[in-house]
């Protein structure tokens, strides 16, 4: 197998630049897809998680260049659902089955965060999961509609490359759009972003960076879709984005979050008659039927012909690929990887990890070697700090290099703790990890032959 999809199948990490090799790589594609497939199956399951789309507004104070209902495109029929039509479509999916219901809109600021949140206690009576998807508002409107029951919430990032983000969204900032999803995060939203692949001028690197900023922000669903240019937007002439690299995309993101939610989505159909059932066998576990009433159903053209899901239809090709439709409301299965840090302390984000409570309670030798190697200054490899592999945290590691530093204060070791520390080591190192223990002594009085060993050390790892 590719050695970097063997990696990433594994360890669920790779780097910007591996990242960029296996996209610009198409001879790996089948391999890279068949991998999605199978840590898909092995930290999610087999259940496909249907969610019920419900458009309730296509008004929009927005100008994205690419999106079809951009408040400049002044040959969209407007229209705003009432509450009580929205709560009808919720009642009507909740008794099809479905066990979340989307709730999607332009940027309408007419739906207040009160009113909104009315609707959202209303749907939650019928014992589902809401997830809503209204773009940017403040923290407090974000909180209002958290206390309302709404579980989830989707923002795409879109794109992560400022400039790029900067052209197609007119008067809207990559900051503003990153504090929203880290606010979501915060208030305990299972939060969703994603991106879209084949904007003009977007590049492999900002892909990479877009699928290490799900990792960063820790994402609990992630929706990749191409971009399919529509006739009334900027973007009209622009190509259609390419099917197999967002296919790529959502294989990779899946490879590095396993155990998330990954919809197919309804671009990727749109490209492909098939594209819904390719990407559910490269990494996707979700479909979102949309349940909008058909009379409206067509004025929410954010791109043109929007494949529609056909129930029959899916359950029968699923059946086919050995899927089964799921009736549980899906959140995320929360797996801790053996090598991945527990969700990245970030924002104003409430979680506590051990990991980083030992990191405020270094010793000096700890403090004066973390000094020397933090931002990459040492031979420009990162390392982390008391970082947690499986149910171990090791002092110092260069993931990149699988190279684990210990410092040891050399204090009395008692029968049971070298057993512990022979057990822990072994674990360590069949996960690939070397390992090389410096006592605080070597530190203090000698740090240059302590980093001589080192440099050795990430030399022979190459
Ligand atoms: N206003 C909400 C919902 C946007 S519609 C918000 O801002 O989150 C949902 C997604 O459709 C967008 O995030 C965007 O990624 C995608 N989209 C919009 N126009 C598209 C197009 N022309 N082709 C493909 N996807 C598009």
């Amino acid at each position: 197998m590719n050695e970097l999809i063997e990696k990433a199948k594994e360890f669920h990490t790779l780097t910007k630049g591996e990242l960029v090799s296996l996209l610009a790589d198409d001879g790996i594609n089948e391999e890279l897809f068949q991998a999605a497939d199978s840590v898909r199956r092995e930290f999610v399951g087999d259940e496909v998680h249907l969610r019920a789309l419900i458009e309730f507004s296509n008004y929009c104070r927005c100008n994205c260049l690419y999106c079809g209902i951009r408040a400049e495109n002044n040959l969209v029929e407007r229209y705003r659902l009432e509450k009580s039509e929205i709560l009808e479509l919720a009642q009507h999916a909740a008794a099809s089955r479905y066990k979340t219901i989307v709730l999607q809109s332009g940027e309408d600021f007419s739906f207040k965060a009160d009113y909104l949140a009315e609707i959202v206690a209303g749907i939650k009576k019928l014992d589902v999961a809401v997830t809503l998807s209204i773009g940017e508002r403040s923290y407090e409107e974000y909180k209002i509609l958290k206390k309302s029951g709404a579980d989830r919430f989707l923002l795409r990032i879109e794109t992560t490359d400022k400039g790029l983000y900067e052209k197609m969204h007119p008067k809207a900032s990559l900051e503003n759009r990153k504090r929203c999803l880290y606010d979501l995060k915060e208030l305990g939203f299972e939060t969703g972003t994603g991106c879209l692949v084949g904007l003009p001028g977007q590049t492999l690197e900002s892909l990479a960076d877009d699928i290490l900023f799900f990792k960063e922000l820790d994402a609990d669903m992630i929706g990749i879709g191409p971009l399919i240019p529509h006739p009334h937007t900027p973007l009209r002439d622009s190509e259609c984005g390419n099917l197999t690299l967002a296919l790529k995309v959502m294989a990779l993101t899946r490879l590095l979050l396993p155990d998330i939610n990954i919809p197919a989505t309804t671009a990727m159909e749109t490209l492909n008659s098939e594209g819904r059932i390719m990407a559910l066998q490269a990494g996707a576990n979700v479909v979102m039927p949309n349940v909008t009433a058909e009379d409206v159903r067509g004025k929410y053209e954010i791109y043109p012909n929007k494949a529609a899901v056909n129930y029959a239809e899916l359950s029968k090709k699923l059946a086919q690929i050995e899927r089964t439709i799921s009736h549980k409301k899906g959140f995320r299965n929360h797996f801790v990887s053996p090598l991945t840090l527990a969700p990245s302390p970030v924002g104003r984000g409430k979680r506590f990890y051990l990991a980083r409570h030992l990191r405020r309670n270094m010793t000096p030798q700890e403090i004066k070697f973390w000094n020397l190697v933090r931002n990459s200054k040492f031979m420009n490899i990162k390392f982390k700090r008391q970082y947690k592999i499986g149910k171990y945290i090791v002092d110092f590691v260069a993931i990149q290099k699988m190279l684990i530093i210990e410092l040891d204060g050399g204090g009395h070791n008692t029968p049971e703790q070298q057993k512990y520390d022979e057990e822990r080591t072994k674990y360590l190192m069949s996960r690939g990890f070397k390992i090389l223990r410096f006592w605080n002594n070597d530190i203090d009085n000698n740090i240059d032959g302590v980093f001589e060993t080192i440099s050795l050390a990430l030399r022979e790892r190459n």
